[in-house]
């Protein structure tokens, strides 16, 4: 017999009483009650009851919980609490046996470590809390690509192998490319800025990679971006799409993602507009609360947990000691010292860094060399300056920490299906 699915679990209901249904699925949970045997069964669409009599009952009870199998059965009323109709099992195959024991218990009733669920992903992922992180994610992003899409930025892929270093800095993964040395993309800031000269408006989802040896809840060697760069946009036009945008998803995300922040047991609503906070604020706020803050230093780890602990929420930081900020943010007109930048955090995580990029190529090469790095590196991105290279703001925004936050998690590798960090590289 080839067993073929004829419906998902969502698409059954009792008004389809008397009818024939096959659905595929996986045993949730089995009880042998005398001759009747009940079954949970669960597809990616919901759960269903199936009840098994006679020679059914033996096949239900004998293929094992976990297991893939395909029901045959007719639907019919119930009286089991909280359900409207079951299958009246009339065949059953077991399509792929699962093998007792197995590494993870996918019900969490047997809770297992972030390692052990780590290293056995996939069979997790049958834990309908990581799925709900999951389904959270992937509405996360349905929503940016909808929102970037309706504010007209075109949707781009830039290249992940490249020739030398966009950003300047040592955390580049090195290798072999043909005899020559190549890195992977720790951004897609050099070709997003040139995309703006030609496209206007552009935005990336993609992976980058850091080869940072960082042990933290948030730093991960391979993570997911969302980067826009807008032309004739400046920093506080870019600051409102990120807000506008971030709000959106949260929202999106409480709207179609009930159940989900329900199985996390966390609830989300716009937190409306986000605080903003200069640098120089935040040096006076730590101070007041007895930090030893350098005026002009970067703002540590311990300083934004402190500070986190005063702004649970999301809020931005503006205004950046130039100095601390990458070779392409401008420096301001009234203080070319203090940037035309902003870092968004949600209590002491950031999840995004963005600002007024130079568009001036003398500027930008003046910058590479106050910097110390070889402005000739960097010929090919000089040269698209001459142009008619438009003034032009963007952000990245760290995608695995934001999901983290919408699904209240503490650990970024757990909104990742299978985080890459310095102590892991399988599975
Ligand atoms: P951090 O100071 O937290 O290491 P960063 O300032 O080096 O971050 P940016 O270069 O500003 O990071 O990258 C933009 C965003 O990308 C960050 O705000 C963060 O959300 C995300 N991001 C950067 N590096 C990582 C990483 N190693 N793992 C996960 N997310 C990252
Ligand atoms: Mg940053």
């Amino acid at each position: 017999m080839t067993w073929k699915r004829s419906h998902d679990i969502a698409d059954v209901s009792i008004g389809m009483e008397g009818k024939e249904v096959s659905l595929g699925g996986w045993i949730e949970d089995v009880r042998v009650m005398g001759k009747v045997t009940f079954a949970t069964l669960r597809d990616h669409t919901g759960m269903a009851q199936a009840v098994a009599k006679g020679d059914a009952a033996g096949g239900v009870a004998g293929a094992g919980r976990q297991s893939a199998v395909g029901i045959t059965g007719t639907i019919q009323g119930t009286r089991a609490r909280g359900l409207e109709y079951e299958v009246l099992v009339s065949s059953i195959e077991v399509l792929g046996r699962a093998e007792h024991p197995l590494p993870v218990d996918p019900i969490g009733r047997q809770g297992s470590n972030i390692d052990t669920r780590l290293d056995h992903r996939a069979l997790d992922m049958r834990n309908q809390r990581t799925a709900a992180i999951f389904r959270i994610r992937h509405r996360a992003l349905q929503y940016a690509r909808r929102h970037l899409d309706s504010a007209r930025y075109t949707e781009i892929t830039t290249p992940k192998i490249i020739g030398s270093a966009s950003e300047g800095g040592a955390d580049l993964f090195s290798m072999d490319y043909f005899g020559k040395s190549a890195y992977l993309a720790q951004s897609p800031q050099l070709y997003k800025e040139q995309m703006t000269l030609g496209l206007g408006r552009v935005f990336e989802i993609a992976s980058f990679y850091r080869a940072e040896k960082s042990h933290t809840g948030r730093h991960l060697s391979e993570f997911t971006s969302v980067d826009i760069e807008g032309a004739f946009m400046d920093c506080g036009d870019v600051m409102a799409e990120l807000e506008s945008l971030v709000r959106g998803m949260i929202t999106h995300v409480a709207g179609s993602c009930a159940a989900e922040l329900g199985e996390l047991g966390t609830g989300l609503r716009d937190p409306g507009p986000f605080e903003r906070l200069t640098y120089k604020d935040c040096v006076r706020e730590l101070r007041g609360m007895g930090e030893d803050v350098e005026e002009g230093g970067d703002l540590l780890d311990s300083h934004l947990r402190v500070l986190g602990g005063a702004h649970p929420g999301y809020y931005f930081i503006t205004g950046w000691p130039t100095d601390l900020k990458p070779f392409y943010i401008m420096g301001s007109e009234a203080d070319p010292a203090v940037s035309e930048s902003f870092d968004l955090q949600h209590g002491h995580l950031e999840l995004s860094s963005g600002g007024t990029r130079i568009h001036r190529r003398e500027d930008l090469a003046g910058r590479l060399a106050a910097k110390g790095l070889d402005p000739a590196q960097f010929g090919p991105h000089l040269e698209s300056f001459g142009w008619g290279m438009p003034p032009h703001s963007g952000w990245g925004l760290g995608l695995d920490r934001l999901v983290a936050v919408l699904a209240g998690l503490d650990n970024v590798r757990e909104a990742v299906l299978y985080p890459r960090d310095p102590d892991r590289l399988t599975p």
